[in-house]
């Protein structure tokens, strides 16, 4: 098989149960940092410093004076076309579900529906304590009218965080277990700008091939499965993803 959108496009039509995970790569387009690049923000910042539940149980003011202006940042940014690429496969139901290690639900502004976070969601507060909920709004209202910028729970008064998983706190168990569930009904798994190292997710493809499923990433960098892939697209994820939709108009034509 040739590393082409044609291919992809021709793998996931052929499939019975198509799935995706996307990681930063998929947002950078965006204009979202990746954490994790040469140039990305955590090389600013120390993430067990701002971003860990250590900070937010110790130092919640520190942890708000990053966390505030990052809410700021994600809102600005807008889906770019690989999530509308995405959203239009799914709305097509070439793709059945739709892992994402993001937080910054530009899959869901994009159109995407259940959408399955497993790092967590800007989309919401919450309490740790007495496990209460707010919405992204009341999270923002709250922090800027606090004097110290700490948002606190209306039921216990105890500080508030964001729906998005800090660094030390587990993965939120009905993601986690939605997500290996998808994996294990699928046959073509396609990752979406994850460099796939970080666990569980980088488990992902392991359960759809040991059951003799397929395998395409899209990526610009390396990951651990590349050898193993059966179709391996590099380069920007929005121009590879926006030919794949046409590679499955122009098959659908000529059928
Ligand atoms: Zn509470």
């Amino acid at each position: 098989m040739d590393d082409s959108p044609e291919a992809l496009a021709q793998l996931l039509s052929d499939a019975e149960h198509a799935i995706a995970l996307t990681g930063a790569g998929m947002s950078t387009e965006s204009g979202i940092p990746d954490f994790r690049s040469a140039e990305g923000m955590w090389q600013r910042f120390d993430p067990m410093e701002v971003a860990s539940l250590q900070t937010f149980l110790r130092k919640p003011e520190r942890f708000w004076q990053f966390h505030r202006p990052r809410i700021d940042m994600l809102s600005a940014v807008a889906p770019n076309p690989a999530h509308e690429a995405i959203a239009e496969l799914q709305r097509r139901r070439v793709l059945h579900s739709l892992v994402t290690q993001n937080i910054d639900r530009l899959h869901s502004r994009a159109g995407s529906t259940d959408v399955i976070e497993v790092h967590g969601s800007l989309s919401r507060g919450e309490c740790l304590q007495c496990q209460a909920m707010t919405t992204l709004e009341e999270l923002v209202v709250k922090a800027d009218g606090a004097a110290d910028g700490v948002p606190r729970c209306d039921a216990c008064g105890f500080q508030l965080k964001s729906g998005v998983v800090m660094f030390g706190e587990s993965l939120p168990a009905a993601e986690i277990s939605a997500a290996y569930e998808a994996a294990e009904r699928a046959d073509v798994i396609l990752v979406v700008g994850s460099s796939l190292q970080v666990a569980p997710v980088s488990e992902l493809p392991s359960i759809v091939r040991r059951r003799g499923g397929k395998l395409a990433i899209l990526t610009e960098g390396d990951t651990p499965y590349d050898s193993v892939a059966d179709v391996r697209l590099r380069g920007k994820a929005a121009v590879q993803l926006v030919e794949t939709v046409a590679a499955l108009d122009a098959s659908q034509q000529r059928n």
